[in-house]
């Protein structure tokens, strides 16, 4: 019985009201090519393209065929290569951890960073507040270069340690 109720509750609680008014009220107001963010110009109406995304359909703005193309194109990728992003963001971290706890060696943490930063490279999942910040292109691009700085982080701290207590 009160696991029904609780059951209940997780399922009202799923909505977020501020998210979701955010988002309505930025589209309604100003229509932004959700690729580059290029603002909707007088006389162009921008037009929107319909994702499926988790079971749920989302439309985005996008100023040109171009950029509709993109938009499509990311989500396709993004949906490909989901299983290795969380592959690098979930599995190879928690096999690493149960690693570090087993032998103690600290230079499994660093370890921890690359397969991270790998993960965000190959896709960079900002959120949806940044793409709706930054645009998707920006957001891409700001993911690619945020990997790539936890990589050369863990690769950096992997070499100096690795070197101490390899030495002699
Ligand atoms: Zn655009």
């Amino acid at each position: 019985m009160t696991r029904n109720t609780e059951n209940n509750n997780k399922d009202t609680r799923t909505l977020d009201p501020q998210n979701n008014l955010e988002t309505t009220l930025k589209e309604s107001i100003e229509p932004l090519c959700y690729w580059c963010h290029n603002l909707e110009d007088e006389n162009e109406q921008f037009l929107q393209v319909e994702i499926s995304k988790d079971k749920q359909k989302k439309k985005y703005y996008y100023c040109s065929k171009e950029h509709e193309q993109k938009i499509i194109r990311f989500y396709k990728y993004s949906n490909n290569f989901r299983l290795i992003y969380y592959l690098f963001i979930i599995l190879v971290p928690i096999s690493l951890l149960v690693s570090l706890a087993i032998s103690g060696n600290l230079l499994f943490v660093f370890l921890i960073f690359i397969s991270l930063g790998f993960g965000v490279i190959i896709l960079p999942h900002l959120g949806e507040k940044t793409v709706n910040g930054l645009g998707l292109k920006k957001s891409l691009v700001l993911g690619r270069v945020l990997g790539l700085v936890l990589v050369v982080i863990g690769i950096t701290l992997f070499i100096i340690n690795g070197m101490k207590i390899f030495q002699p």
